[in-house]
């Protein structure tokens, strides 16, 4: 049955494969596709039919342009049997999709949300290092350091596992607010940025030196992994590049990470 209405589609941390059976099957049934910056153009090819508007806004949101991509989704929906709003990870995850949700709602439009995988998951995909494990990691958060104000604060009530998003640009800060927080200097941190990309690119660290982190991941979409899930798997997906063993932090290459072993 068609869906009549605006829906919510998690299209994944990046390549296109990533996305469900379901959100592909949404796009295929769209006249218009609003997406946001970090999404893998092949997936155009899911709806070719479409018309697509990129409505990404990199770093903080300004609540204006927020606003117009919420009255933009409410505009299309009048004017649509089906919108798809294709948001980058899962929607509900540092999505901005309550105040879309609540727009729509007002305007009286159906919605739907098709989940998808969300950064945090990609990583520990990538790293083969699970987020939770079996006696030592019962709890994992899904955390930002950055608050609206653009300021960075680090909770001290702790989870085994802490997965930050949106701290790429301030891997120091973020380090010295997690041991302000209570974290031991030497908790692992892994560092992975464009989880789920053919050229994901990993790193570890210790919460005290998670500034050796920025320049190897910089400009690119990074998640820090904290505690328990951020312990290697023994054995498992680990692939030290030559040349690296004396970096202050061992850089591991994803096995299927060609771009790393040059
Ligand atoms: N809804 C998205 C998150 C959006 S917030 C999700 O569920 O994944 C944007 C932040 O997500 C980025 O600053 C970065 O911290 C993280 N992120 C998004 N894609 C990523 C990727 N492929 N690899 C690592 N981090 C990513």
């Amino acid at each position: 049955m068609k869906f009549s209405g605006v829906v919510f589609v998690g299209a994944g941390p990046g390549a296109a494969d990533l996305i469900t059976v379901r959100g592909a099957q949404r796009l295929a049934q769209a006249q218009v596709v609003l997406h946001d910056a970090l999404i893998d153009p092949a997936l155009r090819a899911l709806a070719p039919q479409a018309e697509w508007i990129d409505v990404g806004k990199r770093g903080f949101c300004r609540s204006t342009a927020q606003a117009q991509i919420s009255a933009l989704l409410v505009h299309r929906a009048r004017l649509h049997q089906c919108v798809v709003r294709l948001k980058g990870g899962d929607p509900s995850v540092f999505g901005r999709l309550e105040e879309e949700l609540q727009a729509l709602a007002e305007a009286g439009v159906s919605c739907e949300v098709v989940p998808g995988i969300t950064a945090a998951i990609a990583a520990a995909a990538d790293t083969q290092r699970p987020l939770t494990r079996r006696g030592s990691g019962r709890s994992v958060t899904l955390a930002t350091a950055m608050t609206q104000s653009a300021r960075l604060e680090v909770s001290s009530s702790r989870a085994d596992t802490e997965v930050f998003y949106m701290a790429g640009r301030q891997l120091g800060a973020l380090g010295r607010r997690l041991q302000a927080a209570g974290w031991a200097g030497d908790t692992p941190a892994c560092v992975v940025s464009r989880a789920g990309w053919p050229d994901s690119l990993a790193s570890d660290h210790a919460v005290q030196d998670l500034a050796a982190a920025a320049c190897l991941h910089a400009g690119r979409p990074t998640v820090v992994t904290v505690g328990a899930g951020a312990r290697a798997t023994k054995g498992a997906g680990q692939l030290t590049l030559a040349g690296m063993a004396t970096s202050p932090a061992p850089l591991r290459a994803l096995p299927r990470a060609p771009a790393l072993t040059t």
